[in-house]
């Protein structure tokens, strides 16, 4: 790799050859039909291997070669359309997307996808037009290959149906899709993926690690309760004063509604959890999960306190979620629950909004329902865990334009505060700064453009967000 790279989507079911194969599976009961957007996902950035030496998860035999290219965004990309979409590509890379071989193709889970060291890439080139191209995936001297001109949407369509609803920036890459039912490796082997003209990918696969563990990084907060905010375009950290003030470090006091808030900590991964609290689920007529629902979510979702959250023009039906947000202090890695407290750094509140019109499958959740700009608000205070007796009992408030609108406890979560850092750690690397979103209770409602949204979770505070339309979000 020769240049920094940012966040990483894939998309499943874009080749021609994998809906035709299954057609009559996603005509049926969760799916019923086809995908109507992109079916994204993410790559998160434990996936990234730049050793070439893979080590298998625990208790996985073979693993997937998913070839495909990655198309590197150049600048920021936002609401493209086919005339302009390939004026933000700044170059292309060939890319091995290896996965546990699974059975739901509609979204892909976590630990099947982003497993440590699951994703490699070849050095950036130039873009140039990759239709005609063709991929070769030999493992182990046994070849195959896999024409490029057969994509449901290709590198324009993907990217104007993308922009639609998240932004693109410098360093983010897309890759194409990868076919159904990969080519698979096991462990001993080795595999090259190739592409004429841009790249190749070589790596060798193994069942124990070839390496040590990644180095320990560990995050810590002085103060109790910390925000982060911009004062004059800069950035400061801020606590609690008198009132409805806060203080920065140098002892200067501002009014909360005086500055622009920031997520209170530099935001790494973003994980979510669907169906988490009993109640929930019941609302929704789902049976409530026995293995934990994750799903991830990119850092363009993120705003800070006191932000507009916009509800496109013309949607039926858009709802808030207040959830206990877990914020990780310390890097984990097959963490036990008893030990999980050591890992976390402190709580915040967060909105999840969702926009019902967009939902496909409540299962895992596309990334146009939950990866839409500026539609996960979060803060206004990072609370250090030792602040807070118990998270596993705290009340959860949502008000809409002052009127109680969701009430709950934490105490109804289906899987715990300590049982989620089990789960996600035994699945990958964590570290500092990654967010755990818990899921919300019942109690949701409508949002109309104008209104107000509290949500407020005891002892970490009220975080305000303002629904807005197209007219006024874009203009900002
Ligand atoms: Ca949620």
């Amino acid at each position: 790799m020769n240049k920094k790279l940012n966040r990483i989507y894939g998309v499943i079911l874009n080749d021609k050859k994998t809906l035709e194969t299954l057609a009559p599976e996603l005509s049926e009961a969760p799916y019923k039909a086809p995908a109507k957007a992109p079916v994204l996902y993410i790559k998160t950035e434990n996936t990234l291997n730049a050793t070439g030496s893979v080590t298998l998860p625990q208790g996985v035999e073979a693993l997937e070669v998913g070839a495909t290219l990655g198309l590197v965004i150049g600048k920021t990309a936002t609401r493209l359309t086919a005339e302009n979409a390939l004026e933000v590509v700044g170059g292309v890379v060939v890319a091995v997307d290896l996965s546990v071989p699974h059975d739901s193709y509609y979204r892909p889970a976590i630990r099947e996808k982003c497993f440590d060291g699951s994703l490699l890439l070849s050095d950036v080139v130039p873009y140039q037009d990759v239709s005609a191209l063709t991929l070769n995936t030999d493992i182990n001297g046994n070849s195959s290959s896999r024409a490029l001109s057969a994509l449901q949407r290709d590198a324009v369509q993907l990217l104007v149906d993308v922009t639609e609803f998240m932004t693109l920036a410098e360093g983010d890459v897309l890759l194409l899709g990868v076919e159904y039912q990969a080519p698979q490796v096991k462990s001993g082997e080795t595999a090259t993926v190739s592409c004429e003209g841009l790249g190749a990918v070589n790596f060798s696969v193994h069942n124990n690690p070839t390496t040590g563990l990644t180095e320990s990084k560990v995050l810590t907060q002085h103060a109790p309760r910390v925000g982060r905010v911009l004062i004059d375009g800069q950035v400061y950290e801020v606590t609690p004063a008198d009132g409805d003030n806060v203080k920065t470090a140098d002892g200067r006091v501002f009014a909360e509604a005086a500055v622009t808030w920031l997520p209170p900590f530099a935001v790494g991964k973003i994980f979510a959890l669907g169906l988490n609290y009993a109640d929930h689920a019941a609302e929704l007529a789902f049976k409530a999960p026995e293995v934990p629902l994750v799903f991830l979510k990119g850092g363009n979702t993120i705003v800070g306190h006191n932000a507009n959250t916009r509800r496109p023009d013309g949607t039926e039906y858009m709802h808030y979620e207040c959830e206990l947000a877990i914020v990780i202090g310390k890097t984990a890695k097959n963490v036990k629950a008893a030990d999980a407290d050591d890992y976390v750094l402190g709580y915040t509140v967060a909105n999840d909004y969702a926009i019902r019109d967009y939902l496909e499958n409540y299962y895992r959740p596309n990334l146009r329902v939950k990866n839409r700009d500026g539609c996960t608000p979060i803060g206004p205070w990072l609370t250090r865990t030792d602040q807070i007796a118990d998270p596993m009992n705290l009340k959860l408030t949502t008000r809409i334009n002052g009127k109680t609108t969701q009430e709950g406890t934490t105490k109804d979560m289906i899987f715990s505060v300590k049982t989620l850092v089990e789960y996600l750690s035994s699945i990958m690397t964590l570290q500092p700064g990654d967010v755990i979103l818990t899921g919300t209770p019942e109690g949701l409602a409508d949002t109309k453009h104008g209104d107000i949204i509290e949500t407020e979770i005891e002892g970490l505070g009220v975080l305000r967000n303002t629904i807005v339309d197209n007219k006024t979000y874009f203009e900002k």
